[in-house]
């Protein structure tokens, strides 16, 4: 096993858990953008938005819901963001899909 998300969600690769089920794992990011900063990635390996395919649509829509839960456990009750970064000019740096719960500060429109 290669791919450093497969390894956290593993838990062989320490991590601090936000969020888990069945399903997915949400962890703090190590280099976080905002004051709660938090990946929610599924269990299973797929590298990308681009490569999940038509059976993982009920998992992206149970991402999604992870997302807001995530918000909801953190206290994000002012507002959040939530991005996923897909493939290389999207700024994809770890190919295992995950979104990013980004809040606890004004965000800024449009992102860089
Ligand atoms: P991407 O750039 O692929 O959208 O997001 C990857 C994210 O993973 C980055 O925000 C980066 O800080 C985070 N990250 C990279 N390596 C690790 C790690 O070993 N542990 C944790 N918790 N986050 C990581
Ligand atoms: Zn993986």
């Amino acid at each position: 096993m290669s791919c450093l998300f497969c390894k956290i969600v593993a838990g062989s690769i320490p991590s601090t858990a936000v969020y888990q089920d069945d399903l997915c794992y949400a962890f703090a990011d190590i280099h976080p953008r905002a004051p709660v900063h938090v990946l929610v990635a599924p269990r299973g390996h797929i590298a990308s938005l681009s490569d999940a395919d038509d059976g993982h649509r009920p998992l992206l829509g149970h991402l999604l819901w992870a997302a807001a839960e995530v918000a909801r456990v953190k206290g994000l009750a002012k507002g959040y963001r939530v991005v996923i970064n897909n493939g290389d000019e999207g700024g994809q740096t770890v190919d295992h899909i995950h979104l990013h719960v980004l809040g606890g500060r004004p965000m800024t429109w449009p992102p860089g």
